[in-house]
C-alpha cells in the first residue's frame, strides 16, 4: 500500500494549496478530488475554479462591458449604437477561462510531483483513506497517511418550495451556463450570490426580481454602504422585495410561477428562469464521518479548534467545510497554515484579516468590524469617510458612486475595519489588510504617500478624515 506524509481530500482552494505547501515543504503528498470538468474530463480547482469565483467574475466582466457600452461609453464621446450580446461566446470564453486554469493546477501538481488520486476518498476506521476511482470498473484502493487535510468544500442548499431541476429551476452552477438571457430571471436570496449573478444578467437584458426573507439588506456590511448600494443595485434595475416568503414554485415548459407573501398578501410572477442562492452547507457526503468517528456540529460542519485540527490526531479540515466565512482565499490560507503546522512551522491564520468583496459594480468590499459591531461591543471609534464623488480619479473613469470608511481605535488609533463602495473597490480593500495586518493606524494610512491621481487617494483621504483633516472633502 502506497504510503504519504500528507493526503489531501478535496482538490479546491483550500486544498490544493495545502498541497503545494506540503510538498514544498518536502512532504510526500497526494490528493483526491472526485470533479468532473464541464469538458467530461477529471478536475482540479473544486467550486471557486469550476463553478465559483472565477466563472462568475468572468461572466460578471463581460457584461460590465455590455452596460459600459450601452449606458456610460455615450458620456465619453463613444457612439455604441448596434451593440450585440453573443451569449453562447460569452459563455464558452468563460469556460476556456475555467479550463485554462483548472489544467493550470494540474500542471502545478506535476512540478511539485504531488499524486493526483482521481476519485472519492473516505476516510476509515482505522484512520486510513479509501478511494472510489472514477472508473467505476475500478475497485476500490487504500492508501496510507501520516498526516490528513479535509477540504471537501461545500454545496448549495436546497429549499422545499423550489426544487432545482436542471431546467427552470436552478443553483448558481446552472445560472453560469444560460443559453440565452432569460427575458424574466427571479432570484431567491439577496446575498452575495443573488446579487453578482442577478447583475451579470441583468446588466445582459433580463429583468431580475430577487425574493430575499430577510427584512434588511445584506446585514452583516456597513448599514451606510448597504443603503448606497442598495440604492445603487435597484436603480439598475435589480427589483430586491425584502422580507419576502416564497412559498412554493410550480412550472410549465416554459415558465415557471413563484408564489410569495409579501406584507402578509399572497402573490405571485412567473420567470422564464428562477436561480436559487439561498446559501451552502458543508460537504461531508461519502467522507465516511460516522466510520471514522469525525465530529460534526450541529450544523454539519467538521468540528475543529483554532489551527484546523479536528478531534481525530493528526486529522485536520479547512475551507468551506469547517466554521468561518465561505471564501476562497480563506479556505487557501487554512490549507497553507496546516501544511506548515505538519512540517513543524508556526502555522498562522489571522481570521480578524480576512477581506470580503461583493462583485458588483460598484464593488462592495470590507475587512474588520462595522460600527455596529463596534457599537455592540462597546468599542469607542473614530470614523472618517471620502466619497468617490471628489475623487479626481473616479471623476476621470466615470464612476463616482460609494465611498470609503475607515474605523479607529478612539484611544490608540488602530484600524479597526475599512469598508468600501466603489470602482475597484476588490483592490482598494488590500491596502487596509496590509495596514491592519501590521497592526497599523489611521495615522500611519493618513502618511503614506498615495499616487495621484488614483482611486487610493480616497483610502487616505478617509483615513486623514478620521482626524477631521481631509483635503479634498
Ligand atoms: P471547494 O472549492 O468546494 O472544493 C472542495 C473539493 O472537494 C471539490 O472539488 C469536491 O469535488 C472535492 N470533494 C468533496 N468531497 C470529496 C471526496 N470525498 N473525495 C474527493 N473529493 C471530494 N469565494 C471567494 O472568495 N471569492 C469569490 O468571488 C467567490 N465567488 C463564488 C461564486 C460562486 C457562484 C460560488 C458558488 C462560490 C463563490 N465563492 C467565492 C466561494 C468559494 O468558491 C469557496 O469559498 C471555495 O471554493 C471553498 O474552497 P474549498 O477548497 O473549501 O472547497
Ligand atoms: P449568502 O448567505 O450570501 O446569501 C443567501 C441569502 O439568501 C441570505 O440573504 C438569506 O437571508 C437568503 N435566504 C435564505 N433562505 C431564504 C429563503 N427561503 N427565501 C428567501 N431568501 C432566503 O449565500 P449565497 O449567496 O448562496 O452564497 C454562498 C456562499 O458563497 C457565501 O457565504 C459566500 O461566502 C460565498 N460566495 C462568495 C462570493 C464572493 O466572495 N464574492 C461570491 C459568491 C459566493
Amino acid at each position: 500500500m502506497k504510503e504519504f506524509d500528507v493526503v489531501v481530500i478535496g482538490g479546491g482552494p483550500g486544498g490544493y494549496v495545502a498541497a503545494i505547501r506540503a510538498a514544498q515543504l518536502g512532504l510526500s503528498t497526494a490528493c483526491v478530488e472526485r470533479w468532473i470538468g464541464e469538458d467530461g474530463n477529471p478536475a482540479l480547482g473544486g467550486t471557486c475554479l469550476n463553478v465559483g469565483c472565477i466563472p462568475s467574475k468572468a461572466l460578471l466582466d463581460s457584461s460590465h462591458h455590455v452596460s459600459f457600452l450601452r449606458d456610460e461609453a455615450k458620456q465619453h464621446g463613444i457612439n455604441s449604437s448596434g451593440v450585440t450580446i453573443d451569449v453562447h461566446k460569452m459563455i464558452k470564453r468563460k469556460s476556456g477561462i475555467v479550463q485554462t486554469l483548472t489544467q493550470g493546477i494540474a500542471g502545478l501538481f506535476k512540478k511539485n510531483k504531488i499524486e493526483w488520486l482521481q476519485g472519492s476518498g473516505k476516510l476509515t476506521a482505522d484512520k486510513q483513506i479509501e478511494i472510489t476511482p472514477l472508473d467505476n470498473e475500478k475497485e476500490p484502493f487504500r492508501v496510507l497517511a501520516k498526516n490528513i487535510i479535509i477540504a471537501t468544500g461545500s454545496v448549495p442548499f436546497n429549499i422545499p418550495p423550489a426544487p432545482v431541476d436542471n431546467e427552470l429551476i436552478v443553483d448558481s452552477t446552472g445560472a453560469l451556463n444560460f443559453t440565452d438571457v432569460p427575458r424574466k430571471l427571479g432570484i431567491i436570496g439577496a446575498g452575495v450570490i443573488g446579487l453578482e449573478l442577478g447583475s451579470v444578467w441583468s446588466r445582459l437584458g433580463s429583468e431580475v426580481v430577487i425574493f430575499e426573507a430577510l427584512d434588511d439588506f445584506l446585514p452583516s456590511v456597513d448599514r451606510q454602504i448597504a443603503a448606497s448600494a442598495e440604492k445603487i443595485l435597484r436603480k439598475q434595475g435589480l427589483d430586491i422585495k425584502l422580507g419576502t416568503r416564497v412559498t412554493g414554485t410550480g412550472s410549465n415548459n416554459r415558465e415557471v410561477t413563484v408564489t410569495f407573501e409579501e406584507n402578509n398578501e399572497k402573490e405571485q410572477l412567473s420567470f422564464n428562469k428562477l436561480i436559487v442562492a439561498v446559501g451552502r452547507k458543508p460537504n461531508t457526503d461519502r467522507l465516511g464521518v460516522e466510520e471514522s468517528g469525525l465530529e460534526l456540529d450541529d450544523r454539519g460542519y467538521i468540528t475543529v479548534d483554532d489551527h484546523c485540527q479536528t478531534n481525530l490526531e493528526n486529522v485536520y479540515a479547512v475551507g468551506d467545510v469547517v466554521r468561518g466565512p465561505m471564501l476562497a482565499h480563506k479556505a487557501s490560507e487554512e490549507g497553507v497554515a496546516v501544511a506548515e503546522r505538519i512540517a513543524g512551522k508556526p502555522g498562522h491564520m489571522n481570521y480578524n484579516t480576512i477581506p470580503w468583496v461583493i462583485y458588483t459594480w460598484p464593488e462592495i468590499s470590507w475587512v474588520g468590524k462595522t460600527e455596529q459591531t463596534l457599537k455592540q461591543e462597546g468599542i469607542p471609534f473614530r470614523s472618517g469617510s471620502f466619497p468617490f464623488l471628489a475623487s479626481g480619479r473616479a471623476r476621470a473613469l466615470g464612476t463616482t458612486e460609494g465611498m470609503v470608511k475607515v474605523l479607529s481605535d478612539q484611544k490608540t488609533d488602530r484600524i479597526l475595519g475599512v469598508h468600501i463602495l466603489g470602482p475597484a473597490a476588490s483592490e482598494l480593500i488590500s491596502e487596509a489588510v496590509v495596514t491592519m495586518e501590521f497592526e497599523g493606524s489611521a495615522e500611519d494610512l493618513a502618511r503614506t504617500i498615495h499616487a495621484h491621481p488614483t482611486l487610493t487617494e480616497a483610502v487616505h483621504e478617509a483615513a486623514l478624515a478620521v482626524d477631521d483633516r481631509a483635503i479634498h472633502f
